[in-house]
């Protein structure tokens, strides 16, 4: 178990969330959801775990190569 992490910014307590992460790639949105994420109780600062920044990373290229397989997570595109 680990100890409860504090907010980086202002000391504050971070919850465990799921949260939409939106990604402008040129002129297209590509929105990731059901991202855990911890989220500052005060400011509202979001932090994205290591891991979760990979498995972002991993349908942006998907995105690029114009295949997204998706397993675990909901994303889509948002055409302008
Ligand atoms: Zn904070």
């Amino acid at each position: 178990m680990r100890s409860k992490e504090l907010c980086p910014i202002c000391g504050g307590t971070l919850e465990e969330t799921e949260v939409k992460e939106d990604i402008w790639i040129g002129e297209k949105l590509l929105v990731i959801e059901n991202v855990h994420a911890k989220v500052c109780e005060k400011c509202g600062e979001k932090i994205v775990s290591y891991d979760e920044m990979r498995m972002i990373e991993g349908v942006i290229k998907e995105f690029e190569r114009g295949k997204m397989e998706l397993k675990k997570i909901t994303a889509y595109v948002v055409s302008i």
